[in-house]
């Protein structure tokens, strides 16, 4: 007499999952629907029986206690041919009885892709979005049916919703239950369907959709509007609908988490005496001063002109790095006068100094990437 647990490949203390899992997968290859041979007939009857002692508390532990009688003791391992098939066949099998399904069932979700401007994000948007989608249909109302008629008992099932198949195996006539091919396992049929929706309770439409999108968000966040996805089959409960934002590249600014960032360019005159100047934010104009000796690299916050958080009321700050521009091309009086400057204020010669992975330099690489 084999070992049980060998039978099955199986350690003494394996899980029930396991146990059950083994046994499966012995099943599909030793079954004799499957595996003709006589050999593999023998294991399976060996498989099935180790499963059944072992997949029963009671049993397995009259088992590890030395209690089994065997197999063909008293024919008590055969005893439940539902739950063999039911654990051979498991879900795939279908229909293994109870009820007949439901018509009516809840709709898919829907996913809708929408661009947003940077300047969107700052304040948050409104959009009306054009969503392709099942609606309720309006001359049935979900019912399938057409005006005066209802749906009919099938005679195939009987309204179970399901057939039992026979199938031969060397262990007997066992029994299966299948989805009744002719209803579909709804357990009726509808005799005068619909027109206009054919029979499904629900049509394609467009509709659109109105949404407020939050400020803050940013790309790949997904909104989600439950009960606005579809109307599922026969008027079942709408899914959900879900928006997923894309937040576009902006020409100028960059976002770096609820501050935006920008490079400020300022002419050498500018740089070395100061000037008062407005520049357009994603909020409208902005008075600026640049101080009179500001460097390269030097950082103009101005509080408040970031984005609104997504989760709370304090914009961030807009944030500019000041990029010096030196100028290429001079004429003979712009050189000289230059020539002039650098005599009278003796300007050190270029020179090493630290070098300074500055905030402008991150700023920078922000743009490149
Ligand atoms: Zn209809």
């Amino acid at each position: 007499m084999a070992d049980h647990y060998e039978v099955l490949g199986v350690a003494r203390d394996a899980s029930t999952d396991e146990i059950k899992k083994a046994y499966r997968r012995l099943a599909r290859e030793l079954h004799p629907d499957v595996n003709p041979g006589a050999d593999a007939s023998e294991r399976f009857k060996l498989v099935t029986h180790a499963y059944d002692v072992l997949s029963n508390p009671d049993e397995r532990r009259r088992y590890d206690m030395g209690g089994d009688q065997g197999f063909g003791g008293a024919g008590a391992g055969f005893g439940g041919f539902g739950d063999i098939f039911e654990t051979f066949f498991g879900a795939a099998g279908g229909s293994r009885g109870g009820r007949p399904r439901s018509r009516r069932e809840r709709g898919q979700d829907a996913l809708v892709r929408v661009t947003l401007q940077l300047g969107d994000v700052v304040f948050g948007t409104h959009r009306d979005l054009e969503v392709d989608t099942a609606v309720l249909c309006e001359t049935c109302h979900g019912s399938c049916c057409q005006a005066g008629t209802q749906p009919v008992t099938c005679d195939i099932c009987q309204g179970t919703g399901h057939v039992q198949r026979q199938m031969r195996s060397l262990l007997g006539n066992v029994v299966t239950n299948q989805p009744c091919g002719s209803c579909q396992g709804y357990g009726t049929t509808i005799p005068y369907p619909c027109g206009t929706c054919q029979g499904q309770g629900r049509v394609r439409s467009r509709r659109t959709v109105s949404i407020d999108i939050p400020a803050g968000v940013e790309t790949g966040l997904r909104l989600q509007l439950p009960g606005s996805g579809e109307v599922g089959p026969a008027g079942g409960p709408n899914g959900d609908l879900y928006i997923e934002v894309t937040v576009a590249p902006h020409e100028i600014f960059s976002r770096d988490g609820d501050d935006i960032l920008a490079t400020l360019e300022v002419s050498m005159p500018d740089a070395i005496l100061g000037t008062m100047t407005t520049i357009d934010s994603l909020d409208g104009p902005v008075e600026l001063e640049v101080r009179a000796g500001v460097q390269a690299g030097d950082v103009l916050t101005i509080k408040g002109r970031g984005i609104t958080p997504l989760r709370g009321t304090t914009r961030g700050d807009l944030r500019v790095g000041v990029h010096v521009v030196t100028p290429t091309r001079l004429d003979a009086k712009e050189r000289a006068l230059i020539e002039d400057f650098a005599k009278k204020s003796k300007p050190p010669t270029p020179h090493l100094a630290e070098f300074q992975q500055g905030l402008f330099a991150k700023l920078r690489d922000r743009f490149r990437a």
